[in-house]
């Protein structure tokens, strides 16, 4: 597809300016181009044609099934949009004066009291403005508590390997020591592992959950009692909160400090790097390291980013928690979980699972024996599915499984798309088996095939420049 710039023609266009009504002014000499910008001259059919044809190539939520393991990348309702775009929280300026803006601090603690509640915790700050950095401010909480009690010893974070990718990042960002420990093969921590390695220098336990193979950790209670014996404190990754809200809480399990992912669990579209929020949350003894907006307050608490983070974002988290209120949260919980178990028992007898056994909202398929059979890999079962209208699963996390498929249906799916998706993933297990070359090829009906993706995620080319 040819872009904007190489279908301009000079001197089409249209220009639709209306006529000037003030007086003309002359801009200063070194305000002034030394030529017109190189702006795509083309017809108002052509650039709606172009835009359009640019949609038809991108594969989302509302084009097809999108079942990408941990991003969560459900249906999100459109009367979130459509609250988040009301005039009243668009055009506000974060320095209005407080008692202009009632409204909004009203939504926000709104939102703070119903996240409280369904996580149980005290406290929640809305300042971080993704999950990772939402993990960045909860592990500096961790770190304030421990200098705050002068306790210099506390140099280690516990990061089992069933973690998000994430998580050992944070903590070595925050100054850590990433203590590793493995899971043990029914795919939770190795509780032995995790004794070995408490001590009077482990400042906390950072811990997904469900963890990265779609497993609630049967041992959560014993887990976070151990962590505090020993003196930590306990963080929580809830990231993937649509797995368990409203059927369990994070402060009940004994965490000290979580983020939500609002744009995962809560209903923001995402992926692209849209606006999103890392929600975190904790108990009363953190409350007072939680980041606050030095503009606002005047403190020189921590500040994380500016003013109350993205707003918008938490007014669509607000609306999506009214809609579906106290039953509809842990239905939707409900939902995930049983799309992602309905899905795998489908897909079984075909490919394997990584564990077999009943998952969360997600789970990881093991496709070590199916390439050792045909040859035929992950990553060309990901590009094959491409063909069918449907975006590839996470590939090849986590790490702790080879060859590994991460399939997250989400619970707005339905029973009819997830029996068409068993049916693809089946019809791939048998081409593997008759025409792996072909599945080498994959995809076959794509504006793209294999780009380099480690060449685009290292030098993105991200915008037009004229030769
Ligand atoms: C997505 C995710 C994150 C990171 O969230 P971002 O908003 O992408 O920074 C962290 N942990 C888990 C478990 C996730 O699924």
């Amino acid at each position: 597809m040819k872009l904007i710039f190489e279908k301009s023609v000079p001197g089409r266009g249209m220009t639709l300016l209306p006529k000037c009504d003030v007086p003309e002014v002359k801009l200063p000499g070194e305000l002034v181009r030394d030529a017109a910008p190189a702006l795509p001259e083309i017809s108002e059919t052509d650039l709606s044609r172009h835009y359009t044809e640019l949609c038809q190539h991108v594969h989302g939520v509302n084009c097809g099934f999108y079942p990408l393991g941990s991003c969560t990348m459900k249906y999100n309702p459109r009367i979130d949009e459509e609250m988040a775009a009301l005039p009243g929280f668009t055009n506000i300026h974060p320095l209005a004066p407080a008692h202009t803006t009632t409204g909004c601090q009203e939504v926000l603690d709104t939102a703070r009291a119903y996240l409280c509640e369904v996580t149980g915790m005290d406290g929640m700050t809305f300042q971080p403005a993704a999950g990772a950095h939402g993990e960045f401010t909860g592990v500096l909480l961790i770190k304030q508590y421990h200098d705050a009690r002068d306790d210099k010893k506390r140099t280690k974070i516990i990061v089992p390997d069933s973690a998000h990718g994430t998580n050992p990042a944070t903590a070595a960002m925050c100054g850590f020591e990433v203590v590793n420990i493995p899971s043990a093969p029914n795919g939770c921590v190795d509780l032995d592992a995790l004794r070995a390695v408490l001590g009077e220098d482990t400042a906390g336990l950072m811990l997904t959950n469900p963890n990265t193979v779609g497993i609630f950790d049967e041992n959560i209670l014993e887990i976070t009692r151990l962590v505090h014996e020993a003196g930590g404190l306990c963080y929580y990754d809830g990231a993937n909160l649509n797995a368990v809200m409203g059927v369990v809480r994070p402060g009940d399990m004994g965490f000290d400090c979580i983020h939500m992912n609002l744009h995962k669990t809560f209903a923001t579209p995402h992926g692209g790097g849209g606006p999103g929020a890392g929600a975190v949350g904790c108990k009363e003894f953190l409350k007072p390291y939680l980041p606050q907006s030095a503009l606002m307050t005047g403190s020189d608490r921590l500040q994380v980013r500016s003013f109350a983070g993205n707003f918008l974002v938490v007014v669509k988290a607000l609306t999506y928690i009214m809609t579906l209120g106290r039953q509809g949260i842990p239905e939707a919980a409900q939902n995930a979980v049983l799309n992602a178990n309905y899905l795998m028992a489908k897909i079984k007898g075909t490919f394997t699972p990584a564990f077999d056994r009943i998952c969360m909202h997600e789970f990881v398929l093991d496709l070590s024996e199916f390439k050792k059979e045909t040859g035929v890999s992950a990553l060309d079962v990901a590009k094959s599915l491409i063909d069918y209208g449907m975006h590839p699963p996470t590939m090849y996390f986590p790490l702790i499984v080879h060859e590994a498929l991460m399939l997250e249906p989400t619970e707005t799916e339905s029973r009819e798309t997830l029996d068409w998706a068993a049916e693809v993933f089946r019809k791939l297990y048998a081409l593997g088996h008759t025409d792996p070359e072909f599945m080498h090829n994959a995809p076959h009906n794509a504006q793209i095939g294999r780009p380099d993706e480690v060449k685009a995620a290292r030098h993105p080319i991200l915008r037009w420049q004229k030769v």
